[in-house]
């Protein structure tokens, strides 16, 4: 190996310790800090980001990386090191136009502002959380400013989740998308009676639900040894190091799907973290391309091969030998159809998929509305219960149940909720792929053998890491640019023989 790309590494690697340890305190702020840590914590990791992004940024980073550049020229495409060199160029460029002072106050006000949306959403209380959004849109716009874009101010702030992908592309898929979600859901509608979701709602002892949960996650492919699996309010997943992949889930006493479906969609994204080349483990390539890409595995394991019909075939008995109060007299098909139930509903995290990204392209437009000042946030509550009634009409009783139901506005994180939809899109088109190439996939799922699948996406996803740009993998594994065309089938034909339409 070159010197200066020896002494390159180095300096990204300690770039990284800093990362990580600002990822492990917000893994604890999430699981186990008491509620009085907050501010201390935000003090906390305005320092860590600050002394990453100024180690970064600095003029140092940039000579290595314009001498480890001579060193690699070489090198092919995709090579580790010539990967490495041209990844951290660009993240180094785009970084750059970052003030320290904004990045370390924007970390600082959303560990503040997680804090205050914790505290409205309980107590209903939009306007007490209304200061803290709309301090997050003037730093968010501050943050577009620095960044750049040509088309959108919303580029800027997508660019840092998907890398590559412009808004007037998404407005595009999110529009055909519309078009044949708003008829199949009006067509489910008129045959609701057809199926119905009481199974999963009966008390399910929460002990037995994590039990369970983690001997699904295992089966799916999840290494225990390599990771662990702890209750908070918001589920989630984070890596240290392909060796230690954290996932979180949330247990409801009186609603089965959240914590079974929540484990296999974190299992999914935990799945592609510890599939990372273990060469790339301590580079900024060690961790997955994109938050889109990332959820077309948490998404494909969760529904794709979790709520499939060939999966609980195998695996039902042993759901119902741990709930035998609750499932012995429930047929698998009565089972099924209460885990692929569509109906319109209010929260997110709850929906089936086929309203799933109606509530993503709300988000959406609203991002792209409150950051260009069409409105003002006091008039954001009002905007988001027409939109809900327009696009599923149902209406939000309460702002809890509405617009203060997620956490990413309070985390900082505009931009962000696009990948939701597109890593759904994504999903179907890597697993279609995936059943063309090895068609004995097929019936392994339908033995409850996740091995063949995972080695498909080991080998053309997740082994990776950052090394391309999402488009670029998305063409390399399935050799077309995203497209909806497998998933818009999948769900025409999943829920068409469900609902007999
Ligand atoms: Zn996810």
């Amino acid at each position: 190996m070159g010197r200066q790309l020896n002494l390159l590494k180095q300096r990204l690697e300690e770039i990284r310790h800093l990362n990580k340890a600002s990822a492990l305190l917000i893994w604890d702020q999430e699981t186990k800090m008491p509620p009085g840590g907050a501010r201390a914590r935000a003090e906390q990791l305005a320092t860590l980001s600050r002394l990453g992004h100024e180690l970064f940024i600095a003029d140092r980073t940039g000579e290595l990386l314009a001498r480890a550049a001579n060193e690699t020229a070489d090198l092919p495409f995709d090579d580790d090191d010539a990967s490495l060199v041209r990844v951290s160029q660009r993240d180094y460029d785009r970084t750059k136009r970052l003030p320290t002072s904004l990045v370390t106050e924007f970390t600082r006000h959303s560990v503040l502002a997680h804090e205050a949306w914790v505290r409205a959403r309980a107590n209903d209380d939009f306007a007490a959380f209304s200061p803290w959004l709309e301090r997050t849109i003037e730093l968010s716009r501050q943050r577009a400013e620095h960044l750049g874009y040509q088309e959108n101010m919303y580029d800027a702030l997508l660019d840092l989740f998907e890398p590559g992908i412009k808004s007037s592309r998404v407005t595009r898929i999110f529009d055909d998308l519309k078009q044949e979600l708003v008829p199949l859901v009006a067509a489910i509608a008129e045959r609701s009676d057809r199926v119905d979701d009481a199974a999963v709602h009966q008390p399910f002892d929460e002990r037995a639900q994590e039990a369970f949960g983690k001997k699904i996650a295992a089966i799916l492919g999840y290494d225990f040894s390599r990771g662990r699996l702890d209750p908070t309010v918001h589920p989630f997943e984070t890596s240290f190091s392909c060796n230690d992949v954290r996932i979180t889930t949330r247990y409801e006493s009186n609603f089965l799907s959240p914590s079974l479906f929540g484990t296999m969609h974190e299992t999914g994204h935990a799945m592609y973290e510890q599939g990372v080349s273990p060469a790339l483990d301590h580079t900024p390539l060690g961790r997955g391309a994109s938050s889109a890409v990332h959820e077309s595995q948490s998404r494909m394991w969760e529904n794709v091969v979790g709520r499939s019909r060939p999966f609980w075939q195998r695996y039902y008995p042993d759901l119902q030998r741990v709930f035998p109060q609750q499932l012995a007299a429930v047929d698998i098909d009565t089972f099924y159809g209460a885990i692929n139930t569509v109906q319109p509903s209010l929260i997110r995290v709850y929906a089936d998929e086929v309203t799933y990204n109606l509530h993503i392209m709300l988000r959406f437009e609203m991002e792209m509305d409150l950051l260009a000042n069409r409105y003002p946030v006091s008039a954001a509550p009002a905007v988001w219960n027409d939109k809900m009634e327009s696009y599923l009409g149902v209406r939000p009783p309460s702002d809890t149940l509405g617009i203060l139901q997620d956490v990413h506005w309070s985390n900082g994180l505009f931009g962000y909720f696009p990948t939701y939809a597109l890593g759904n899109i994504l999903s179907l088109q890597l697993y279609d792929k995936a059943l063309q190439e090895r068609p004995e996939i097929r019936d392994q799922l339908a033995r409850g053998e996740t091995t063949g699948l995972r080695e498909w996406m080991t080998e053309k996803i997740y082994r990776h890491g950052r090394k391309f740009q999402p488009a670029e993998l998305v063409e390399r594994a399935t050799g077309e640019p995203l497209q909806s065309r497998a998933y818009m089938k999948y769900l025409q034909t999943k829920f068409g023989r469900l609902y007999g339409l």
